[in-house]
């Protein structure tokens, strides 16, 4: 995920973005720091990365976006460009975190002076994985700043990010994308699979077009199935925790949280018009119309804390069966 892209693309749902940050260039007011947020596979990366790429650029072309062909690009193009760093986590760590030494090379006044140009650009990727110590050795670089130096950092969560740290960037906040214009970009790549796949990736084009392939797409089917049959008391929570689990506790929680927010989309609303699993309205219906919402939206919620969690989890197949247990519990009352 932290490859870096080379396409010259200008993601139709980040013109905006894009059009403030030529804007703030335009009139000198770019920051020190900038925060770009939001979910995954919004473009986040692509429009860091564009925007270094541009900034280095000696001969931009239209919207201001890198000509690809300049020695700069061709130095982008290779991964090889003296004024642009990316710090990222060590893919040798097992944390995954980014440690204090890759900050600490930063805070060294010598790397923050370009090189080639009149800029230095440094990615920090993602920035809300600095474990403690390396976002406090970032601080001492934001309260100092370099006047040539521009600080890219990308965050899914940046309520994990120290608040002084937060304060001290410009925020940039990627949003989802009208479904229109999603899928105006999607069908051409994905073709008539799009629909099916934005909505499991809440909206976000990247993800529709990298997460799911037909394994995953078919697993998720089980798992919506499994939730079913559980909810009606035909399949054991228990042993189907364990099936679930096999299938991955990220996809697995996912689903399940789907599923509930479907069920409860169709307890307040005969034709709710967003569901994840269209096709299985009907049987999810039927479970709608005799749980307690209440309960539902409590489960849900430790779905979600399940979820946040999920890479930290020591047990994750003891906290799926406590999950589906409960499930069973609510749809069976
Ligand atoms: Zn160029």
């Amino acid at each position: 995920m932290t490859q870096a892209p080379v396409d010259n693309e200008l993601l139709p749902w980040l013109e905006p973005n894009w059009a403030r940050l030529q804007q703030a260039l335009a009139i000198d007011r770019l920051p020190h720091a900038l925060l770009i947020v939001g979910a995954r596979g919004l473009g986040k990366r692509r429009l860091a990365d564009l925007f270094a790429r541009a900034l280095l650029c000696r001969t931009p072309g239209p919207a201001a976006l890198p000509c690809g062909t300049c020695t700069d690009c061709r130095l982008n193009a290779a991964g090889s460009h003296p004024d642009w760093r990316r710090v990222t986590p060590d893919p040798e760590s097992k944390s995954g975190e980014i440690a204090i030494d890759a900050i600490r090379e930063l805070t060294d006044r010598s790397a923050l002076t370009p090189v080639r140009g009149t800029r230095k650009l440094v990615l920090i990727d993602p920035a809300d994985r600095m474990n403690a110590a390396a976002a406090n050795a970032l601080l001492k670089t934001l309260e100092e700043p370099a006047g040539n130096t521009l600080l890219l950092l990308i965050a899914e969560q940046p309520g994990r990010l120290p608040a002084t740290i937060r304060s001290r960037c410009q925020l940039l906040k990627l949003a989802v994308p009208p479904q229109d214009q999603a899928l105006a970009w999607l069908t051409p790549r994905l073709g008539a699979a799009a629909p099916v796949r934005l909505r499991l990736a809440y909206g976000a084009p990247l993800r529709a077009l990298d997460a799911f392939d037909q394994a995953t797409l078919d697993n998720r089917e089980t798992l919506v199935r499994g939730f079913i049959g559980i909810g009606r008391g035909e399949l054991d929570p228990v042993a189907a925790a364990a099936a679930w689990n096999a299938l991955g506790a990220r996809l697995s929680l996912d689903c399940l949280a789907s599923s509930l927010c479907d069920l409860l989309r169709l307890a307040v609303s005969p034709a709710p018009p967003r569901l994840a699993d269209p096709g299985l309205a009907a049987p999810l219906r039927g479970l709608a119309d005799r749980i307690d919402p209440g309960a539902a939206h409590r489960l849900l919620r430790r779905v979600f804390e399940a979820r946040g969690l999920v890479e930290s989890s020591l047990n994750p197949l003891m906290q799926m069966e406590s999950l589906l247990i409960e499930w069973a519990r609510i749809g069976q009352r």
